[in-house]
């Protein structure tokens, strides 16, 4: 293939990649994104395979063989429940090979043929520069995505590790990882000194350790509550990578499609920052959402009101608004179906049914969306925060299905809560909310609820399939 069928493939490729990202947007055109995306994808291969680039065809038929079979194995075994932790570990394989593919790159330069020419010297220094930030950006994505992941998956501590002098460490490194720069930039390489440890490999590994430890440091410290900004930040870390990777082996798709995911992906830390009345600068540089005493994390106490499938079918029925708050426990529970059924069954009865969907419910941005969108439920009922939340004064039942820290007063009435200043769907205004939930087990943040000893909420204890399911046949 001539280099020009080549670039003419690779603008194609990008237009499909923005148009997939503004289709994905929004959930009546997602589906449509996607296509273009796997267009875009499928035409980025095939010019990439056929350009004049690449000689080595078995070894790369080898490995896309490999990787194809691990990843739809994978991809077809994973839980709904589990995708976050899937997008996660995917983050971290993006930060791996940008530090394989620099080390690479590095360890493969020709000290005969590589930048001869006039501008030689400066070229030389880009390249150095390309190869160090696409190895640092590479190894923080890398092993922060595995944090993140074991922090997901519930194998690691939901609870902030804080080293003592955290602020300060974390600025040390920083400037140590400058100083790393200077003493690679320019260095011999290693084909030049003849032995690794006398060429810039040596800095360039140092700052790779400390680029790795970095990762683990910065999500280690990360509260709870506050993973979904990390996992936004980490996505978009993980397109820097793959952009400094991009500038290193002079690839202009790799080069644009890894500003696309790292500008969005920035955009939706910034969107979930703003959801979660958190600084952006705080979480970029580590250590955030600590800062709170967690002296709320003393019970509520009080008694609780349980009430029955029976008694809330009695509720829903008498009921003229209703307006429903799914949270993470509807996804372990797969209700979403069940909830959509009750959903068209209490429409048809003309009650006034809404979706009140917090930006951080569940477990990934939309995760919520995407159920329900997955279980039919009309997308214009499938309300966000900020359009509902003055509605629950006048609704007359709120049922809360596996949610927990999205619907918590503490977040406004308790300064000293680790979920403090986050804003919540007020659903306590409401005449009667009706809790599903199988105990009075905390959510992801670890924090107890208040609303569930408020007067006006009962309690409906089960899992929440079989309680849905449960009310749906009183209800018929
Ligand atoms: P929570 O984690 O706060 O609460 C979920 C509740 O669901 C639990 O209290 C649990 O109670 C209940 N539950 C679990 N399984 C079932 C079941 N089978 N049937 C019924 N109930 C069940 O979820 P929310 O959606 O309210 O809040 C999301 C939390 O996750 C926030 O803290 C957010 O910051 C965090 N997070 C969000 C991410 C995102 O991108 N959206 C990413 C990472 C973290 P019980 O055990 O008693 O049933």
């Amino acid at each position: 293939m001539t280099q020009g069928f080549v670039t003419v493939s690779y603008i194609g490729a990008a237009i499909l990649f923005i148009m997939s990202l503004g289709g994905l947007s929004n959930q009546e055109t997602a589906g449509r994104g996607n296509t273009y995306g796997i267009i875009g994808m499928t035409i980025a291969l095939v010019a990439t395979i056929a350009s004049g680039h690449v000689t080595t065809y078995g070894t790369l038929a080898g490995g896309m063989l490999v990787g194809g079979i691990i990843g739809a194995i994978v991809a077809a075994r994973v839980a709904m429940t589990a995708m976050p932790e899937l997008v996660a570990i995917l983050h971290s394989f993006v930060g791996l090979a940008a530090v394989l593919i620099g080390f690479a790159n590095y360890l493969g330069l020709d000290p005969v043929l590589e930048f001869a020419g006039e501008h030689g010297a400066a070229e030389r220094s880009i390249h150095e520069v390309e190869i160090y930030l696409g190895i640092l950006i590479g190894a923080i994505t890398w092993t922060g995505s595995i944090i993140a992941f074991g922090k997901l998956k519930g194998s690691i501590s939901g609870k902030p590790w804080l080293l003592p002098g955290r602020h300060l460490l974390n600025a040390s490194l920083g400037l140590l990882t400058l100083w790393l720069l200077f003493q690679f930039v320019g260095a011999p390489w290693p084909g030049q000194a003849g032995s690794l440890l006398g060429s810039g490999f040596l800095p360039l590994a140092v700052m790779t350790a400390v680029a790795l430890f970095f990762g683990v440091h910065m999500v280690m410290a990360i509260g709870g509550a506050d993973m979904p900004v990390v996992i936004s930040m980490l996505n978009s870390y993980s397109g820097w990578a793959a952009a400094a990777t991009g500038f290193m082996l002079a690839n202009d798709l790799l080069i644009v499609t890894g500003a696309l995911v790292g500008s969005s992906g920035a955009i939706l830390s910034y969107i979930m920052c703003r959801a979660m009345n958190r600084r952006f600068f705080a979480v970029i540089m580590g250590g955030f959402g600590t800062e709170s005493t967690g002296t709320s994390a003393a019970a509520p106490g009080g008694e609780v009101i349980a009430a029955s499938a029976e008694e809330t079918a009695e509720m829903l029925r008498a009921a003229r608004s209703v307006i429903i708050v799914p949270g993470y426990g509807m996804a372990v529970a797969q209700a979403q179906h069940s909830v959509s059924e009750i959903t068209r069954l209490l429409r048809d009865r003309k009650v006034n049914v809404r979706f009140g969907i917090h930006p951080v419910a569940g477990r990934m941005p939309g995760h919520m969306n995407v159920l329900l969108a997955e279980a039919k439920v009309p997308y214009d009922i499938v309300l966000e925060m900020d359009e509902i939340n003055e509605d629950f004064s006048d609704t007359d039942v709120v049922l809360v299905i596996g949610a927990n820290d999205i619907v918590n007063p503490a977040a406004q009435e308790d300064p000293g809560s680790p979920i403090a200043g986050m804003p919540v769907l007020e659903v306590w205004k409401a005449k009667t909310v009706v809790v599903s939930k199988r105990s009075m087990a905390t959510g992801y943040a670890g924090v107890d609820n208040p609303l569930f000893y408020k007067d006006n909420t009962r309690m409906l204890f089960g899992d929440a399939k079989n309680s849905v399911d449960a009310v749906l046949k009183a209800l018929g």
